[in-house]
């Protein structure tokens, strides 16, 4: 992950990535905030510093962008700080799918539900929870796993064209143990129409992990869990040619890439 610390010059990042950004501690600083994207970010106290995580989309507009920094100190004085970043566009692959009838020719029923699944999951991304419930690095899903496939590709569905594949696919055989990415908050883990059995965690300041597809769910929404916690088993369940993990990651709402937040 990139990160920017009292930057000078614009610093370039590419559509679909995390960009980390840290500022040091000073006495009588009590918020920092970025605007970013229309969302004001919160930066959590950690170390030496405060730090938070921004996504930019995957697509994103490239080009110039200023992000605002914000300083609140306790004797009420407030400090904004434009920072520059350039947004450099990627050039995402398309992929032709063929899948079962139902998920491309949805009925009526199937329908409705995948309209309302789809607004209850924007409305967990939408959600900025204020602190970082992690305080270790970043890790893959499934051990010794190093890369992924897929992220950002285009995608055509038995000759449709569909939204663009805002995770990574892990090669997985079914009952594969899956463990969440990092500490979080389960605050989703049941079945939709098409990512099949899901679990959603929440780690905080706007970064939500998605694990899909699963043929067993493992935890309960509400509860707190660590990275050494199964939180389910990999399956095909849903809207898939295959067994594999579907591992995707929402940073204020932005589709980046997962490997992305890995140090
Ligand atoms: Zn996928």
């Amino acid at each position: 992950m990139m990160s920017l610390m009292t930057l000078v010059a614009a610093l370039t990042i590419g559509q679909g990535q995390a960009l980390r950004l840290e500022v040091p501690d000073e006495s009588g600083l009590e918020t920092v905030t970025v605007e970013w994207n229309d969302k004001l970010i919160p930066f959590a106290k950690g170390g030496a510093g405060w730090f938070t995580i921004i996504g930019i989309d995957l697509d994103a507009s490239p080009g110039r962008h200023t992000i605002e920094l914000t300083r609140t100190y306790s004797d009420g004085r407030v400090s904004p700080d434009d920072k520059q970043i350039d947004i450099t566009e990627r050039h995402f692959k398309t992929t032709r799918l063929e899948v079962a009838p139902k998920y491309v020719e949805l009925s009526k029923a199937n329908e409705a539900r995948a309209g309302r699944e789809h607004g209850e999951i924007n409305e967990i991304y939408a959600r900025i929870t204020p602190e970082a419930f992690w305080t270790a690095p970043f890790t893959v899903p499934i051990q010794g796993v190093t890369g992924g496939r897929n992220f950002g590709h285009r995608r055509v569905f038995n000759e449709q064209p569909r939204a663009p594949h805002s995770g990574a696919d892990l090669t997985a055989t079914t009952g594969t143990e899956i463990r969440a990415m990092n500490r979080g908050r389960v605050v989703l883990a049941k079945e939709l129409f098409y990512s099949g059995n899901a679990v959603f965690v929440d780690h905080g300041l706007g970064i939500y992990s998605v694990y899909l597809h699963l043929s067993e769910i493992l935890v309960e929404p509400g509860e707190m869990i660590d990275t050494d916690r199964v939180l389910g088993l990999a399956g095909a369940t849903g809207r898939v040619t295959g067994a594999h993990l579907h591992w995707g990651v929402r940073v204020q709402g932005a589709r980046v890439d997962p490997f992305s937040l890995l140090q």
